[in-house]
């Protein structure tokens, strides 16, 4: 009875009670306030121990129990484990006076060879072969600076800064792409709306940091036509992308798209693929399964490329071509910006046609110019997707020029009312047909 009463008050004091968690470290010890015991998950501890101790690959840690004898956590369940055993000890030293001590972990995983810089004389010579480390014992090893640096970073993390697994509540799956299956999903704290893509990922922790750091760059992100990202994380083989949901979906399930409204929805990926360029990011994904609308009219570019090895690691289990492909890239040459602008092109044309321009067998590189059915679409708009789409890549439009180009620019008017509309009317025509049963 007592262990139950317990039991149920630590689960109790875990929804409201603040703790401080001290990180072991061979170079000192790290102290953080965690709010909310309950939302923290394993993976976000781990996230925060790899941040103080960046030298090292961590993917477990220990604590002690009553008697001195460590035990491993490796998992959200064993995490709860060591909080339920930990707010016992708290109750425990409450009732006899005391005041609690911090929760202490300690990190445990492989050590690398430093680089020459940071080769300590007191190095121990098994440190340099990497080797499990033992917290205790691998002192030399990490420069103490890092601890200071990552301090802010660490509270931010610990204190749920980010979006935790177990905060989503994921409602329905929008669809299924070659990498992963994105859902959407309701954030509990930030009270939002995500869609979040999950892709499963046979990948070593090392990769999976080199990811997380290659994603960084997304939070930095900020423009109108770009895919808000707000947080990424692995749990074991996976890992979650949560972004801005779009509720008009993608282009792709569109029927043909009227010229007066592609128009428009052409100005904002132009303006999207500006601004990545700007960062020096190529999209390399551009097709409209990866250009999202929504009911206010905005219209914004997604899945582009910014994680090499995420690229990589997602292309060992891809099968198929892409058909929106440049002919250069299919062949193998290197490519750049204008691999982008010849997607842009075949992109605009399909979705202008309301279907894939070219039989699948031409892997997207025909041998002659875009052809249009006569009389159905303007010169201007024939005349920019030729351009986008030459075989030659530097007789493609430059950026610059692609804003400036006729048809872009008699549609660069900010009506976001014409594609609103338009996404409204598509959606109810959409629904009325679902409720005959159609769809
Ligand atoms: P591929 O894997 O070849 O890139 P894809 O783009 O169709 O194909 P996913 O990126 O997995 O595959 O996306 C699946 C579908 O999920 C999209 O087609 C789109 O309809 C929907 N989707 C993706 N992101 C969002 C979002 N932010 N808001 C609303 N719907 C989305
Ligand atoms: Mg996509």
């Amino acid at each position: 009875m007592r262990i139950l009463d317990l039991t149920l008050a630590n689960i109790r004091a875990m929804d409201t009670e603040a703790i401080v968690i001290r990180i072991i470290t061979p170079s000192g010890d790290m102290d953080s306030a965690v709010d909310s015991p309950a939302l923290l998950n394993f993976n976000d501890l781990l996230v925060a121990i790899r941040d103080v101790m960046p030298e090292a690959t961590v993917t477990a840690f220990e604590y002690e129990d009553e008697v001195g004898d460590r035990i491993t956590v490796r998992s959200d369940e064993e995490l709860k484990a060591m909080l339920s055993y930990y707010f016992n000890t708290m109750n425990e030293q409450r009732i006899n006076g005391l005041l609690p001590d911090p929760l202490q972990i300690f990190p445990r995983g492989t050590v690398h060879v430093p680089p020459p810089g940071l080769n300590s004389s007191r190095l121990d010579d098994r440190l340099e072969r990497s080797d499990v480390c033992d917290t205790r014992v691998s002192c030399a090893v990490f420069p103490s600076s890092s601890l200071k640096k990552s301090s802010a970073e660490l509270k931010r993390i610990l204190t749920n800064g980010q979006i935790n697994a177990q905060d989503i509540h994921y409602q329905e799956q929008l669809g299924h792409g070659n990498g992963g299956t994105v859902y959407k999903a309701y954030h509990l704290q930030g009270k939002r709306v995500l869609a979040v893509k999950v892709i499963p990922l046979d990948i070593t922790v090392e990769l999976q940091k080199q990811i997380m750091s290659e994603l960084e760059i997304l939070y930095k992100c900020d423009s109108p036509y770009i895919i808000t990202f707000f947080s990424a994380f692995f749990v074991e083989n996976r890992i979650s992308i949560c972004t801005e949901f779009m509720d008009g979906g993608s282009l792709d399930v569109y029927k043909r798209i009227p010229e007066h409204v592609l128009g428009r929805i052409a100005v904002a990926v132009v303006k999207g693929l500006t601004y990545l360029w700007s960062l020096k990011i190529l999209h390399r994904d551009v097709k409209p399964s990866n250009m999202l609308v929504n009911t206010r009219g905005q219209v914004k570019l997604c899945d582009f490329g910014v994680s090499t090895q995420l690229v990589n690691s997602i292309a060992k289990t891809y099968v198929g071509t892409n058909a929106y492909m440049a002919p250069e890239r299919i062949s193998g040459e290197q490519y750049g910006i204008h691999a982008d602008v010849w997607s842009l092109g075949i992109s605009l044309m399909e979705l202008a046609l309301g279907m894939f321009p070219y039989p699948q067998y031409f892997c997207s590189s025909p041998q002659d110019p875009p052809v249009f059915p006569v009389g159905q679409f303007s010169e201007k708009f024939v005349n920019f997707i030729t351009q986008c789409m030459r075989r030659q890549p530097k007789e493609r439009p430059a950026p610059n020029n692609l804003m400036d180009h006729s048809f872009i620019a008699q549609f660069n008017d900010g009506n976001a009312e014409v594609v609103s509309m338009w996404v409204c009317r598509c959606l109810e025509e959409r629904r009325a047909l679902q409720a005959q049963g159609h769809v």
